[in-house]
């Protein structure tokens, strides 16, 4: 048997250390919350992926979707010899979105989402301007890159960066940035940097996720909707993340009463099969001319098939509403080891199911304490749970599980975690 340790050190001389790996066990399997490694060792899986496999690893339903699927055809390229799943999955997503009369275009990851997102913007209001947020993750191609806003480990490095995109700070009460305070450093933005008439879109996440799982505050999505309508700005969210149940809504967006021009979509969609979406207003969508969106493997018919069996998943076992459950039983959780640990844990959050912890010196939000975030995730690791962490300061650990695990794995997860509080601090 090749251990961790050696697939680790040949890992470390074959892939080069930019694709980095967080944990250093190598997968063997994977069911449902639960994943196993190469020694055998069993881990409970807080982590889904990276939100991906919210219907859990291996969903009967979703693998048999793609078996069958893979009996008939694997590829034939959807912009040469298109197929009916690929309508059927436009047709579903197009009314699943907050967005009257939609249309969506495929992809294949959420990087990608973003380029087309842009690039629709661009060809639909003929204006080059980009503005994003600080904090903010839409992913590592070359434009993505600039509308990221967190250098290390993203931009470092990387530069000359895309002209015309500009960020504006992400409220944050917790950090101390008011909706007013964004609303403000947008105008001044609009004064200083770019006039508004020379802006395409504004982009956002619903909640924060790479930057730290901040949730937009109440409001500010309807402001910035009044923004956009008031300058012809279009607004693009990105729930790249948040997408597919994951916040206790379909989609996040949903608890802002707002329609958005243009919505990327990837991760949750179709529970580890790479594919992604735009999907957005109609007469937006079909601004650019056939043939200038796409790519060879844009809509795969395994990635069709496994989001259409995602999405009969959600709707027949509720995951929208347990998500919302779970959710609540995680902070529980959080907030009893918040009680005892006060100093350490800054701030508890969630939407939905997806939830944080901060972590902070002394109490002070002003202190983030990455290495006590480090230890945790590594010490998680050593008893058998999978955690992630995320944050601009590096400080924060979110919770992933996919939205199919059993409350009593949850409470297993929670208590391992309570120990690894106890262990590190
Ligand atoms: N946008 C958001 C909000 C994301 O969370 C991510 C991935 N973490 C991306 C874009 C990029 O997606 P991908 O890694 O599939 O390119």
């Amino acid at each position: 048997m090749t251990t961790n340790t050696e697939w680790q050190q040949r890992k470390e001389k074959a892939i080069a250390r930019g694709q980095g790996n967080q944990s250093q066990f190598y997968v063997e399997r994977a069911k449902n919350a639960e994943i196993w490694d190469v020694e055998g060792k069993s881990y409970i899986d807080f982590a889904a992926g990276i939100a991906v496999v919210n219907t859990g690893h291996c969903h009967p339903k979703v693998t048999a979707a793609v078996l069958a699927q893979l009996e008939k055809f694997s590829h034939t390229c959807v912009m040469v010899t298109p197929y009916d799943s690929a309508v059927q999955l436009a047709e579903r997503l197009n009314k699943l979105v907050p967005i009257n009369h939609a249309k969506s275009i495929f992809v294949t990851t959420g990087a990608e989402a973003v380029e087309n997102a842009v690039k629709i913007a661009r060809a639909h209001t003929r204006r080059p301007g980009i503005i994003a947020f600080n904090g903010g993750f839409h992913g590592r191609t070359n434009l993505c890159m600039g509308l990221t806003g967190k250098i290390v480990p993203y931009k470092a490095g990387f530069g000359p960066f895309p002209a015309d995109i500009f960020h504006a700070p992400f409220p944050i009460e917790y950090h101390g940035v008011s909706v007013a305070d964004s609303l403000q450093a947008l105008e001044t933005l609009f004064k200083t940097d770019i006039e508004p008439q020379r802006v395409a879109a504004i982009i956002i996440e619903p909640v924060q996720g790479e930057g730290g799982f901040y949730p937009v505050p109440e409001g500010f999505l309807a402001y910035l909707r009044q923004v956009c309508d008031q300058h012809g700005i279009l607004l693009i969210c990105d729930e790249i993340q948040t997408g597919f149940a994951r916040t206790g809504k379909m989609f996040a967006t949903e608890y802002h009463r707002i329609e958005p021009d243009l919505m990327t979509l990837a991760k949750g969609m179709a529970g580890g099969f790479p594919i992604a979406a735009v999907v957005g207003k109609a007469e937006i969508m079909d601004s650019p001319n056939p043939g200038g969106l796409g790519g060879t493997y844009g809509g795969s018919p395994l990635g069709c098939a496994a989001a259409l069996a995602v999405l009969d998943v959600i709707e027949e076992e509720g995951l929208v509403v347990r998500a919302g459950a779970m959710g609540e039983r995680m902070v529980n959780h959080l907030n009893e080891l918040k009680q005892r640990y006060h100093k350490q844990i800054g701030q508890v959050r969630h939407t939905g199911a997806m939830v944080a912890m901060e972590l902070v010196q002394d109490g002070d939000a002003d202190k983030p304490n990455a290495e006590l975030t480090r230890a945790l995730v590594g010490k998680a690791a050593e008893k058998g749970l999978l955690l992630l962490s995320c944050g601009v300061r590096s400080n924060v650990i979110r919770l992933l599980a996919p939205l199919t695990i059993s409350d009593a794995l949850i409470d297993r997860g929670m208590e391992i975690l309570a120990e690894c509080l106890a262990e590190t601090t």
